[in-house]
């Protein structure tokens, strides 16, 4: 780490605080069973694209590659000249080889008791009709289908349907206003719109066609828009709508699936929006899949004969389309795929599901994981969840005591937590533990998978030493890998690839512990700057949450006229914990005496709620706004705008004492 420099005003890393001395060791019958073993590093390290390609062959392809990367930097082209089908992958060949009565997904409706099964041999039917059916509307190779749905299985359905015939799906997230519907289906230029009337939420039916008329009316490239008929509310209809069993249930369970290119597309997803205006991030067909498929089996471990996965995230997200689309059906996984929310109709219903299905695989985020410290250990040991053997968390750093609790009161201390870390914009998993080669640290995302060169660099691009912090960056390409942000070619070279010359920078801090294990230390934008030390968000956060009163914490830098940035804390209390006078006291010396001195907050604020973008994340930009007395920012990505007034509420009470 370097040292306080007299004269410059700020320090080109970043501080290394926090220390860890907690292990937990891969249990011994999974450490002995494990689809991955340590060697996969050395044979990655001794060859890194013949690694990528004995990956590759796990998949059926119809041509094989003459090429196994072509390297243009920025522009990265992966298995050249291959040619396979995504949708032949997830689902044919599993019914070929006989495996057609295998439950693809255990869907599980929000309302009790409204469940389905798919086979293999079901979603190989429905996906055929579906592909026939977006024929029929004129739906071509190459063409946009932008689809806004609830989380049931037509929603994986309608993405294998594209993949099959070589269409680009661009999903939103079913939470998203019309406006950023809009301008979503107007970027990617979709023709066609795939949606149901609503979906189940907190209870209730949740309209989504209203939406999707207000956004389509404005929207004159959409020909059609399919609407799957899922609560049975009444809908307005138009004349570009067609239902879904109208269209779909007629058609042909016949389709097939032609070969594509490797470098074809197969999806644009934008980014959650949580710094800014997102991007349309594009994904192709062979690289996408081979590290899909091969990170689900080896971080997970799974073995698709007797494994039940769940990952809890959203198909509108990276993480569903990775895990829980294309990595577990590519690998022949069973799944469960779950409509609702965490809380409904009680909030012991992801144990319950758990339970119900003898889930063995759980792969969830950290917000989920803090509420549910938040509601307390009671819950979750009402029910049976002896049946989870391995655990994962993705979507935002996990603080150690967060992921100590999810071991211990989810894994019943016998399960290892792989905390994986990832982007929308890599496609698949790059650094995470693995299940049975990793003795892991809680809060550590470990080491780069095999296959990816990862980095923690200065701003100089040098590498920092063991116990240093900086920015991190990709220093090679990966199979996965964006391959531009659609249609903004420049816009993919600026914002990845400019500053730092021949590496990819992720826009996130990191550490190198003093064994060479990586830390997250959240976003380089939210980096606060307290007299000339560079401070991560993270590690304040996590020394708060580590204290027995708080579930969840979020800080930001704000303007000082004596430190340059001062800290100011957002804090949630557990669900016992009770709010009183000397609370904030006893939190600032809490984060003084586990960081040091110089990350301790200025002022500490007891919030009901934090501003969260819909995928779950804090976005601090807000708070730093509300800490900065500014006018706020843009909440259109919030999950619920009214939060910033209940935080704002609170600033004049915010005590600052030293
Ligand atoms: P936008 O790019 O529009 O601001 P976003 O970054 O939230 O949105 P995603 O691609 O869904 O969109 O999220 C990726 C980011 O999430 C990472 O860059 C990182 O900041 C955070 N993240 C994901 N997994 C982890 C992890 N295991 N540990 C720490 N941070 C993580
Ligand atoms: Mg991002």
């Amino acid at each position: 780490m370097a040292s306080e420099t007299p004269g410059h005003e700020t320090q080109e890393t970043l501080s290394n605080l926090l220390s860890e001395n907690r292990r937990f060791a891969p249990p011994a019958d999974l450490a002995a069973g494990a689809n991955v073993t340590a060697a996969a590093y050395e044979e990655a390290e001794e060859d890194r694209l013949g690694f990528w390609e004995r990956a590759a062959e796990r998949l059926t392809w119809a041509e094989r590659w003459d090429t196994t990367l072509e390297w243009n930097p920025p522009f990265a082209k992966w298995f050249v000249g291959g040619k396979l089908n995504v949708a032949y992958n997830c689902v044919d060949r599993h019914v070929e080889a006989g495996r057609g009565d295998k439950v693809a997904y255990h869907w599980e409706g929000e309302p009790e008791g409204d469940s389905r099964t798919i086979t293999y041999a079901d979603l190989q039917r429905e996906v055929s009709k579906t592909a026939n059916a977006l024929e029929e509307l004129g739906v071509r190779k190459g063409d946009r289908v932008a689809i806004y749905m609830p989380m049931i299985p037509e929603l994986p359905i309608s993405l294998l349907a594209c993949a099959r015939i070589g269409a680009i799906h661009s999903v939103v997230f079913g939470g998203f206003s019309a406006s950023a519907l809009k301008s979503r289906i107007d970027d990617a230029d979709a023709k066609v719109v795939i949606t149901a009337d609503g979906g189940y939420r907190r209870g209730a039916p949740s309209a989504l066609k209203p939406t999707v008329d207000e956004a389509v009316s404005e929207c004159p490239g959409v020909e059609h828009v399919v609407v799957v008929r899922r609560t049975g509310q009444d809908v307005a209809t138009t004349d570009k709508d067609v239902w879904w069993h109208d269209l779909v249930d007629r058609q042909s369970e016949q389709h097939t699936a032609v070969p594509h290119d490797a470098e074809d597309p197969l999806y644009i997803l934008y980014t959650s929006g949580t710094t800014g205006k997102p991007k349309g991030i594009l994904h192709t067909t062979g690289g996408y899949l081979t590290q899909t498929s091969w990170t689900h089996q080896a971080v997970f471990d799974l073995k698709p004969e007797t494994d039940v996965y769940w990952c809890t995230a959203d198909i509108g997200w990276v993480t569903g389309h990775s895990y829980i689309v294309y990595g577990p059906l590519a690998n022949g996984a069973t799944s469960v795929l779950y409509e609702g929310t965490p809380d409904t109709p009680h909030r012991g219903r992801f144990w319950e599901v758990v339970q119900k299905y003898g889930v063995t695989i759980l792969y969830t985020a950290p917000t989920a994981i803090r509420t549910f410290m938040k509601w307390g250990d009671d819950i979750p040991a009402k029910f049976d969840m002896s049946s989870l053997r391995v655990l994962g968390s993705v979507g935002e750093p996990i603080n150690p005591e967060a992921y100590v609790w999810y071991r211990e009161h989810i894994g019943g201390d016998r399960c290892p937590v792989v905390d994986t870390w990832w982007q929308t914009e890599t496609g698949a998993i790059m650094i995470s533990p693995l299940p049975g080669v990793t003795s892991a640290k809680p809060g550590a995302a470990m080491r780069p998978l095999p296959g990816i060169v990862a980095d923690v660099v200065d701003d100089q691009a040098n590498s920092v030493p063991n116990g240093g912090g900086g920015f991190l960056v990709v220093r090679e390409p990966w199979p996965s890998m964006l391959r531009t942000i659609w249609g903004d070619d420049q816009r993919y070279i600026d914002t990845y690839w400019s500053r730092f010359e021949g590496m990819y920078f992720a826009g996130d801090g990191a550490k190198r512990d003093d064994d060479g294990d990586i830390w997250l230390l959240g976003r380089v934008d939210d980096v606060m700057l307290v007299s000339g030390h560079n401070i991560s968000t993270t590690e304040v956060e996590s020394a708060l949450v580590s204290h027995p009163k708080v579930a969840e914490a979020a800080v930001v830098g704000a303007t000082d006229p004596v430190t340059g940035q001062a800290i100011v804390s957002f804090v949630i209390l557990r669900g016992s914990a009770e709010e009183s006078d000397d609370i904030a006291t006893e939190l600032r010396t809490h984060v003084a005496k586990t960081l040091g001195p110089i990350a301790k907050p200025r002022q500490i604020l007891i919030v009901p709620e934090l501003p969260k973008t819909r995928s779950g994340k804090i976005m601090r930009r807000l708070l730093r706004d509300v800490a900065e007395n500014r006018s706020l920012g843009d909440v259109t990505t919030l999950t619920d705008s009214s939060v910033m007034n209940l935080i704002s509420d609170k600033l004049p009470s915010a005590k600052s004492e030293d």
